[in-house]
């Protein structure tokens, strides 16, 4: 299409990549971890608690040596999709209409999250967890960084149906441009650590994932909470979560908060963070140290 070479469009990925991930990125990071440090109870999602300089540094180092590999990787297989015709990427809508165009974000949108859903659930199981994806959850308190931070397989295995879109069904090069920015935007919000004080669109507050980190087993979903809601694995207020609790998003309830055997309610992720505090509203976990891990 541009008449490039393969290096070319790697070479372009990766500079764009960096980019984005060190630059933009990397800016809102220092902003608050460094300039903004001491005001951290004003943005934190986790006050006064940060990863050790040897985490922060684990996390920078292998999460940016992760996005470095899917951007080349993205890259070599761009070229093949623009210059070798590989995949169904199209260029002009009227080839499948509008209708087709609007199902296929949803189509897209909807095989990413189920992928990522079930494979971060599975993952939870006690052997993958402790093989794989036990590197994820070092960082209990995430910063941007993590995004990426995790084993290289488990990294290959998301890139992967991040990817696939591009090749299952035929979309218009914009639309799934859009679903790959918009699913780096809510995965950069996601480990962030700062409060977004808005929420995102089918996903709630920014809180959710966070609190993946910092609960372990619960709240698997990426985008939305939906899938979570249908196989009941959303935190429950008044439940005891830790690294150890392998019980399927149900952690163990407290005795000390909930009758015996009860089931405490869904945590709400759906009020943004500024409604929140303008109403004075407290955040259950937030008042409750029995909650912490
Ligand atoms: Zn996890
Ligand atoms: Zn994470």
């Amino acid at each position: 299409m541009f008449g490039l070479e393969w290096w070319q469009y790697v070479l372009i990925t990766l500079i764009g990549g960096n980019t984005f991930f060190l630059g933009i990125g990397g800016f809102i990071h220092y902003y608050h971890y460094h300039i903004k440090r001491d005001e951290n109870e004003s943005w934190k999602m986790q006050p006064n608690r940060f990863l050790s300089d040897r985490l922060s540094r684990h996390a920078a180092l292998l999460g940016t040596f992760n996005m470095n590999t899917a951007a080349g990787t993205f890259g070599f297989l761009g070229w093949g999709v623009l210059e070798q015709g590989w995949g169904q990427i199209y260029y002009d809508f009227s080839d499948y209409g509008y209708a087709w165009a609007a199902l296929s974000i949803f189509l897209a949108f909807f095989f990413i999250e189920a992928c990522a859903y079930y494979m971060h659930a599975a993952s939870h199981s006690p052997w993958l967890y402790k093989k794989i994806h036990k590197v994820h959850h070092y960082y209990s308190t995430p910063t941007y960084f993590t995004i990426s931070a995790m084993h290289p397989l488990e990294w290959v295995a998301h890139a992967s149906y991040i990817v696939a879109p591009a090749f299952l069904f035929p979309m218009h090069w914009s639309l799934y441009l859009f679903v790959m920015m918009t699913t780096f935007f809510y995965g950069f919000w996601d480990h962030s650590g700062i409060k977004l004080n808005i929420n995102l669109p089918f996903h709630g507050t920014n809180k959710f994932h966070d609190d993946h980190h910092k609960y372990f087993h619960v709240n698997y979903g990426f985008l939305t909470p939906y899938f979570d809601r249908i196989h009941d694995t959303v935190r429950r207020e008044g439940h005891h979560y830790t690294e150890d609790t392998f019980t399927g998003g149900k952690g163990r309830v407290n005795k000390e908060m909930q009758a015996q055997n009860a089931i405490g309610p869904w945590v709400d992720y759906s009020t943004p963070f500024k409604q929140k505090d303008d109403g004075k509203k407290q955040d259950s976990s937030a008042k409750n140290p029995v909650l912490e891990s």
